[in-house]
């Protein structure tokens, strides 16, 4: 297919870990993507994986909390690939920190990143996509389930399910799809901090009987990108090996 035939993807938080994972799964299924990234030297490495694919990719310096920085993001895009088919909002951040410790700055920051961005980024998208797009958010188990030390994050991904239905509704007379995939614990450089007692624990809980990798996620967030997902629109799709599936 020649490149200005393809339908592009862009990505957020795509210089590592799971928007990493997801924005090479695209690639490799045939897309143009654009990859958005607070960290320049993450967003070159990627950027480096991808066009190693044979792929065109866009890389873009953005900070997705900021309506600016959106603006730029989305209309870069449309600059070099003259459409928007699958927004992923990806781009998150989890900073554990008890909840009598967080600041009001620290609340502030955790919910401009990780829910104020995604109603950023899908109303600069949807004004210019065409009908039958996608718009795809990484959510988590934290939008359902109480983890100590991230009630920031818990309610910011709480958010992002109750976005993600109302969104639907009003996007849906244009044929363009909003869903969220629901990480499990997903092995990423975000997460290596957690300690190994930790992550052992997590995984006795997990059916499957390990934790996810990033292409768990990519394939998911590729379903949902696919003409066959044309029928399915404010949902969560949970992809934790099982995890909260338990009583
Ligand atoms: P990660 O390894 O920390 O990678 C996130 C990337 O996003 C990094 O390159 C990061 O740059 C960048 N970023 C941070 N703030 C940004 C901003 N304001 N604007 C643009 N880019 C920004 O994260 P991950 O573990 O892959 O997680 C990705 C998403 O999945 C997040 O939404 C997270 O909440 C969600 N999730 C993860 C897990 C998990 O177990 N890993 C589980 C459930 C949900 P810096 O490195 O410079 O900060």
């Amino acid at each position: 297919m020649s490149s200005n035939k393809r339908k592009t993807a862009l990505i957020t938080g795509a210089g590592q870990g799971i928007g990493r994972g997801i924005a090479v799964r695209l690639a490799r299924d045939g897309y143009n993507i654009a990859i958005a990234d607070i960290n320049l030297n993450n967003l070159a490495e990627a950027a480096q994986e991808i066009s190693a694919l044979g792929v065109r990719v866009l890389k873009i310096e953005a900070d997705v909390s900021s309506a600016h920085d959106v603006q730029h993001m989305i209309q870069a895009t449309v600059d070099e690939f003259e459409s928007l088919d699958v927004l992923v909002n990806n781009a998150g951040i989890y900073p554990f920190t008890p909840f009598m410790d967080i600041t009001e700055e620290q609340w502030d920051k955790v919910i401009a990143v990780n829910l104020k961005s995604v109603f950023l980024c899908s109303q600069a998208a949807a004004r210019i996509m065409p009908d039958g797009s996608r718009i795809i958010m990484t959510s988590s188990v934290a939008s359902m389930l109480g983890f100590s030390g991230l009630v920031h994050y818990c309610a910011s991904k709480g958010g992002i399910n109750g976005l993600v239905r109302a969104l639907a509704l009003e996007l849906a007379p244009r044929q363009i799809t909003v869903n969220a995939v629901a990480p499990g614990s997903i092995i990423t450089p975000g997460t290596s901090n957690i300690d190994e007692g930790s992550q052992k624990a997590t995984m006795a809980k997990i059916p499957l009987g390990r934790l996810g990798k990033p292409q768990d996620i990519a394939a998911a967030v590729a379903f949902l990108a696919s003409e066959g997902a044309g029928y399915i629109t404010g949902q969560v799709l949970v992809v934790d090996g099982g995890w909260t599936i338990q009583s």
